[in-house]
């Protein structure tokens, strides 16, 4: 139960908004290699996602980091990007985590709308959620296998 809300933590933070909070979960994570890959696999099966990482910043929510070939990189989203905009709701002066249940609305209808700012420059974006590919779902097991399981527990 508790290794599954971590990785459930981890996972938001790896689909759709990254969190200072969620970034340490990851580093801890201290289940068996092969048990945890397996989880993520199962986790991330037929899943819903954009491909982008967000974090708070100075200037509002900030795009910390966008999945290659992910509806978020197609949609030409780029780490950096301030988003104002989400779903219809300001969220200039809201953290990542007050934004959690908008993003599960905008999942639910299989898309999503949001504003951003990128020097100066407005933008207007309505992507759709993808299901993930097995590609995707090898690449975020192998980060974080890299990431947060160390040699001694890859036996
Ligand atoms: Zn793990």
């Amino acid at each position: 139960m508790t290794q599954t809300r971590r990785l459930s933590i981890l996972l938001m933070a790896l689909i759709i908004g990254g969190t200072m909070a969620g970034a340490e979960e990851q580093k801890k994570c201290s289940a068996d290699a092969k048990e945890c890959a397996r989880t993520i696999r199962e986790m991330l099966a037929g899943q819903k996602y954009l491909g982008v990482e967000l974090i708070n910043s100075k200037k509002g929510i900030a795009v910390k980091a966008v999945m290659p070939q992910s509806p978020a990189e197609y949609a030409r989203l780029r780490a950096g990007d301030i988003v104002m905009i989400l779903e219809g709701h300001d969220i200039s002066t809201l953290q990542v985590r007050e934004i959690k249940q908008y993003i599960e609305d905008a999942k639910k209808r299989g898309r999503v709308m949001m504003i951003t700012r990128r020097n100066g420059i407005i933008t207007r974006m309505d992507i759709r959620f993808a299901v993930m590919q097995q590609a995707q779902i090898d690449k975020i097991v192998a980060a974080h296998m890299k990431e947060s399981h160390s040699r001694q527990d890859q036996h």
